[in-house]
């Protein structure tokens, strides 16, 4: 068989292969035209963005500009006014520097480049589709650069396939234009998507306040000051208290000399900054900026731009550790008041009667509920809690467990029972969590019962999480959510499920949102039971809570009647078994013969 023969790719085709190792969805477009817009001085940068960046990205800032005679040059390959030698390269100020990234998105949609220097008569404009340059034109315009990105990839189907759901795009979007809101807090930020004002920051150059936009007042006023110098690295930026975490790494984000990068190096650093201060599984957030001379540092690695190299790495992550670990030590933790989660399951009293665990202790009408402050008022009207069922018996072969005698509760963690055919040690927080989770499913098909408010509740939601939070809004109410739009991520709670009374509304509404991940689309029923779990979660008494023996007493029996007792709904196990033989075996009294 003949050798197939060798030939060279036309130009178009060149860009289109280019363009996929810097353009993968909407958000790079959205990164890459705001680097530009940062390294062109923007004080002022309108990022636009419809049906998800699908559309239309359009980026409008006041910087300065392009002249006419070059807008040609800015949507050719490698060309750029950033760098001229290859010496160059190790000492980068700017966010670009490869001259790609107009022509690589050029190559994918329609693109229209307008831009006036501020000292020029007119403006100019120059349209590129798919790749192939039109004239350029003048045009009237206000000073600064506009680039309008219409319909990303509508020449490249097969990454069109690879986009996910709208929403997670808008959330790629929206993730990425908070974290440079964050790194140029002296810059005015606006993004609108779909016609809606998403974030904003004022460009008053006070970090805080643009994290106070952003995340919410009150995680702003939380988080802790980063300020420290080690010998050729500067450490600065926000990390969160001990007591503020996530279940995932996400709200982890590094700056390195402006450029945000994902470094797994940085993140292990910042951990071992927090040594021992945060349980298994639970990530700080943090925003940190990492500030090196430019030759320390290695920013062309990656056409994204997204991981760099540094020349001495160990010296960079004692740095961000010991910036992170002053700053926790600086902050003396007050005594654990628990405003986030009160305590509402477990009176200092017992309960009296039968109805003790999950139906939470009731209070009185008009009573202060928990330490949230907040007055909470039952709605007379809302359907009862279903009774208990029956406890069943040992049903061999099904899931179900058999009946326990309580023997009490140890390291104010586990409770110790005797069931027929051995020792029961039971987490108390998952074998609650599982009995909640029952019956919030249980109450599903009707729809649960509610409390009202007495004062609705308000609430702010970084956007990312109200966008989720938006999205599950219609199915709210089946659960005993009473929640309305506020404001730009800003909602109003008016009532909670019963069985969440006790607990603050803003971070039972919280729960809700958090820790949801991000590229999933599951059906429907699926996301319902996975919100309900993390609610559970939440509202579940935790461990190293002492409780009475009536409380064990009724977990346990409220564990007995659950259809899958034996795994909390996020598939942890709820008990241990010691059978008996294991136990005699260990004993001698049933030695092999
Ligand atoms: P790079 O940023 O790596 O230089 P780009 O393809 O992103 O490459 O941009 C090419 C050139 O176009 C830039 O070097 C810059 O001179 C010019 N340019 C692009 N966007 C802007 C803007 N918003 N304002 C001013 N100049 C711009
Ligand atoms: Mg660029």
């Amino acid at each position: 068989m003949p050798a197939p023969a060798i030939h060279l790719l036309p130009p178009e085709l060149v860009s289109q292969i280019a363009a996929g190792e810097v353009v993968e969805r909407p958000a790079s477009v959205v990164k890459e035209l705001l680097e530009n817009a940062l390294d062109a001085k923007a004080r002022d940068i309108r990022i636009t963005v419809r049906e998800a960046g699908r559309r239309l990205i359009e980026v409008a800032d006041d910087g300065h500009g392009i002249p006419a005679d070059q807008l040609a040059l800015a949507v050719a390959r490698h060309a750029t006014s950033k760098i001229q030698r290859a010496d160059d390269l190790f000492h980068i100020l700017t966010l670009g520097f490869r001259g790609e990234a107009l022509a690589a998105i050029a190559s994918v949609s329609r693109l229209t480049l307008t831009s006036r220097p501020p000292e020029a008569e007119m403006g100019a404009r120059i349209r590129v589709e798919g790749g192939q340059a039109g004239p350029v034109e003048p045009v009237g315009a206000p000073p600064g650069t506009v680039v309008r990105v219409e319909d990303l990839f509508y020449n490249v189907p097969a990454r069109r396939k690879f986009l996910k759901s709208d929403a997670t795009e808008r959330r790629h979007i929206d993730a990425l234009v908070t974290r440079y809101a964050l790194a140029y807090p002296q810059v005015r930020f606006r993004l609108t998507q779909d016609d809606r004002l998403v974030l904003q920051s004022d460009g008053q150059g006070d970090r805080r306040s643009v994290l106070a936009t952003l995340y919410g007042p009150d995680l702003a006023r939380r988080m802790l000051p980063v300020d420290d110098e080690a010998p050729g690295v500067r450490v600065s930026g926000f990390v969160s208290p001990p007591d503020l975490t996530r279940s995932h790494r996400r709200d982890m984000v590094f700056f390195v000399n402006g450029r945000p990068v994902q470094d797994a190096a940085l993140s292990a650093a910042l951990l071992k900054g927090y040594h021992t201060l945060l349980m298994v599984g639970r990530y700080p957030i943090a925003v940190l900026f990492v500030e090196l001379s430019p030759e320390a540092v290695d920013v062309n690695v990656h056409p994204t731009k997204a991981e760099v190299r540094f020349r001495q790495p160990d010296r960079v992550f004692r740095a961000v550790q010991q910036a992170v670990r002053k700053a926790l030590l600086a902050h003396t933790p007050i005594p654990d008041l628990d405003a986030d989660l009160p305590h509402p399951f477990w009176g200092t009293a017992p309960p009296s009667g039968t109805a003790l665990l999950p139906n939470f202790p009731a209070r009185p009408q008009g009573s202060r509920a928990g330490a949230s402050g907040e007055t909470v008022r039952t709605s007379g009207a809302g359907p009862q809690l279903p009774e208990t069922a029956p406890t069943p018996g040992a049903l061999p072969g099904t899931e179900r467990i058999p009946l326990l005698r309580l023997v009490g509760q140890i390291a104010a963690t586990y409770l110790v029972a005797e069931g027929p055919d051995g020792l029961y040690l039971i987490d108390q927080h998952a074998a609650h969590e599982r009995v909640l989770f029952e019956r919030f499913m249980a109450q599903r098909e009707a729809s649960a019962p509610s409390q009202t408010l007495l004062e609705p509740v308000t609430v702010h939601l970084p956007p990312q999480q109200a966008r989720l939070l938006e999205e599950q809004l219609p199915y709210l109410g089946r659960w005993g959510f009473e929640v309305e739009p506020f404001g730009p991520g800003t909602f109003r709670v008016r009532a909670v499920p019963t069985l969440l009374a006790g607990m603050d509304p803003a971070a039972a509404l919280r729960a809700l949102v958090e820790d949801f991940e991000e590229d999933e689309t599951p059906l429907q029923g699926h996301i319902e039971a996975r919100i309900i779990a993390r609610v559970c979660k939440r509202a579940a008494v935790k461990a190293g809570q002492v409780l009475s023996p009536q409380e064990q007493e009724a977990l346990l029996r409220d564990l007995e009647a659950c259809e899958n007792p034996r795994s909390c709904p996020h598939g942890r196990p709820t008990m241990i078994r010691i059978a008996l033989d294991a136990l005699e075996k260990r004993f001698g009294r049933l030695g092999p013969r």
